[in-house]
Parts: structure tokens; sequence; C-alpha cells
């Protein structure tokens, strides 16, 4: 007997005796609102114009520090000229996967690019960088094999652990003896397994370096790949910014590097590179690739534009640094501790979570956008703002964030 409108709207999913509403931690959840009742919420801002190092938020101007931008190529306009160019010639998007319509010579040319940017053999573009991991990870480790990851590496990385049928393992951030000891412990506990490291090679919320040359030894005594998560190195480290491989001259010894494309590469999807027969593998298996439509034609011509430049503009690199170096030692003067970085990433630790929402408010109104970084994503007391570099920031506008932070710093007494 089939029920009416009325009928229906009397049930409840909760009628039923010992059933728990899968709903109601969403009702409980009330961290959000209060800080969005409080005035200090700071997420989800909606950006209504931008010019890379400078963006309109309610109709006010802020100094952009919260961009992963790092080059300023987002509105480079040989880069816009390229992905116009792109759409006109293949369309908005390419409807399907990679696998069955969605291939275009253009992703083929940008992965034969990109291979040799790298210095590999062969690369595979997918449409994020979180699907990369998803899909690499996923598809390597196989049941009884051991993934053993950094504590602090990207949420996507732990997540494509999580999706393989292996045993995680994570070690204490950037500590090489708790990376052998796990290791020991791995093969102790699936002799017979694979293994996989897993590293940031710049870590993307303190802003340092994956130290590769003690890393990579550790990893060959134990038998284990090493994967090389460069998404915030690409463009920013290295002799050509080919990345933190290139950087310490290791690129041969790191089996798979990954990389994304919404950063540097000013655009959004991402790539994973290494030997040939394990790219063709992935390319085969990877749910996230074969299940998932391929990267937009713009978006690839986005990326094979960046690529040029990157490759023929070393200077844009020279400025990112020169601005990293001016901004870091300026917040260092006014007495903030920006923590370990070495890179164009530099935090400003605060420590407890709704101060780090009252800084970035203070931040915002003085006309500065900045990132509030809370836990899950940093350790409990670990809160900062995340403050990132472009080369396009001048030394004027870092010289004026720097006043408004010191404004917001002293209003909220961390200076
Ligand atoms: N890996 C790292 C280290 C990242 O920081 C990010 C993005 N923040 C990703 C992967 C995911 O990249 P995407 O934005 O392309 O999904």
């Amino acid at each position: 007997m089939s029920r009416n409108k009325a009928d229906v709207a009397e049930l409840s999913p909760v009628d039923g005796p010992g059933y728990v509403d899968l709903f109601a931690p969403c009702a409980k959840y009330t961290r959000a609102r209060e800080a969005q009742a409080a005035g200090v919420y700071p997420y989800f801002i909606p950006i209504s114009g931008s010019e890379g190092t400078e963006v309109v938020i309610d109709g006010d101007r802020k100094v952009m520090l919260g961009s992963n931008n790092y080059l300023g190529l987002t509105h480079d306009p040989r880069v816009l000229e390229e992905a116009e160019r792109a759409a006109r010639q293949y369309g908005s998007g390419c409807t399907g996967s990679r696998l069955l319509n969605g291939t275009l010579d253009l992703h083929e040319q940008l992965e034969v690019e990109l291979a040799a940017f790298v210095g590999k053999p062969a690369a595979l573009v997918f449409s994020t960088g979180f699907q990369t991991n998803l899909g690499v990870i996923s598809t390597l480790v196989q049941r009884g094999d051991a993934v053993i990851l950094d504590k602090l590496d990207h949420a996507s990385i732990l997540d494509g652990a999580r999706l393989s049928a292996g045993t995680v393992y994570r070690y204490h951030h950037a500590d090489c003896a708790a990376l052998e000891r796990t290791l020991q412990r791995a093969h102790r506990d699936l002799p017979a397994g694979g293994k996989l490291v897993i590293v940031d090679g710049i870590f993307s919320m303190e802003g340092d370096i994956a130290d590769l040359p003690e890393i990579l030894p550790i990893c060959r005594r134990y038998g284990a790949r090493l994967v090389v998560d460069e998404a915030h190195s690409v463009g920013v480290m290295g002799a050509t910014g080919a990345g933190v491989h290139e950087h310490f001259g290791v690129t041969d010894e790191c089996d798979i590097l990954i990389g994304t494309f919404s950063k540097s590469f000013a655009s959004i999807g991402g790539f994973a590179a290494g030997d040939e027969s394990v790219m063709h593998y992935i390319k085969h298996h990877a749910r996230s690739f074969i299940f998932s439509a391929s990267m937009p034609p713009y978006a690839v011509a986005t990326v094979r534009a960046c690529l040029r430049i990157m490759r023929t503009e070393p200077e844009l690199r020279e400025r990112l640094w020169r601005a990293k170096q001016r901004l870091q030692e300026g917040l260092d003067a006014l007495g903030f501790n920006t923590g370990t970085t070495a890179t164009p990433i530099v935090p400003i630790m605060v420590g407890e979570a709704m101060r780090t929402f009252m800084f970035w408010r203070a931040l915002f109104d003085h006309g500065v956008f900045t990132n509030a970084v809370v836990p899950p994503a940093v350790p409990e007391g670990g809160s900062r703002i995340r403050t990132s570099l472009m080369a396009s920031h001048t030394d004027a506008l870092i010289d004026e964030a720097l006043e408004k932070i010191r404004r917001a710093g002293k209003q909220v007494g961390l200076i």
C-alpha cells in the first residue's frame, strides 16, 4: 500500500526503539556558530575581487597574505590568455574521466613536460592534489603492506593511507629516529609486506622542509619506497624550482613525486611522477583517477603556461624568497614567534584557538587577509596564523602588512 505525503511527514528516523539518529552530532556541533556569534569566525570569507596580492571583501581592500599563489601567476596576462584560448578551442570542461572521454592532447603534453621538469621518466595528471594522494597511496599499498607517515603529513596523505588496505603507522614530526623505529616495528608486524613512507616536501602549516638526505637512507635500510609530496615546494625550492628533491639533489632516489596545481601553478589539479611502469599501473588502477572527470582544458593550459614561465623566469623564485625574508625578518623584529619555517610559508604562533581567531579578526579589520589554523590541522595548543608570500608582493605591500600586523598584535596582546 502506498503512503501519501502527510503519512511520510509524520515518520521520524528516530521513532524506532533503540535507534540512534545519525544526524544527532550535527545539531550538537556549536563550535563554528560560537565563533560566528563572537564575530571572530575566519572561514568561508567570500572574496569579491582579486588582483592576486590584494583582494576585495565586503567592499574593503585587504593585503592578501593567505594564498598559496607563490609565484603570483594567477593574474599573469600570458597565463590568462592561454587559459582563455584553451577554453575556446576545447570547451569549458571535459565532462568525463581520463580513461574514457576526458583525455585531451593537452593532458598528455602536460604529462611529458612535467616529467621532464621534475626529472622523472613519466608523470600522470589528476584532477586535484587531494585525489592524487588518495589514488597513488591506495593503489600501491595493499593488504599486508605498511604505510608510514609523518604525523604532520597533509590530510590527503592520511586519507589515502586510510583508504588503502594496508596498516597505517605515524611517527613524530620530522623525527628520523622515530621513523627508523616505526620502520622496524612495521617490519616486525608485517615481515612479508612492502613499505611506503610518505612525507611532505614542505610541511604546509609549519613551513619546514623534509630532511630527505636523512630520510632516504633510513627508507633504504628497511626496503621502503619513498613518496615526497611537493605540493608547496614545486616552483619554490631547488635550482630550477622542481622541488625539495632537487634542492637536496636526490631526485633519482625519491621513488614518486607528488605535486598540486593549486599553488605555484595558479590553477587546480595534481600530478604524480615516477617510473613509467609505476605510473602505468596507477593509471589503470587508481579509482580517484579513473572514476572522476579530468582537469578542464583551461586549467591544463594554465599549468602549461605557468610551467613555461617557471622554467624561463627564475627571478620569480628569487623575488618570492626576498619577500619571505622581508616579512619574516619584520615579524621577528616585532617580537612575533614564527616557528621553524625555512620557506615562504611564515606562521605566527599563537597557541590557543580562540585567541588565534581574535588575532585573525584584528588582522582582518586592519586590512590583512591571513589564515587561522587550529586543531585538528595542527596539534592542540599549536594554533597559529598562517601567512604565505607571493613573488608579486612588493616591498611597500609587505611593509604595509607588517605595520598592520604590528597594530593587530598589540591589540590582542601578542607583542
Ligand atoms: N598535499 C599537500 C601537502 C597540500 O598542502 C595540499 C593542499 N593544501 C594537497 C596535497 C591537496 O592539493 P589540492 O589543493 O590540489 O587538492
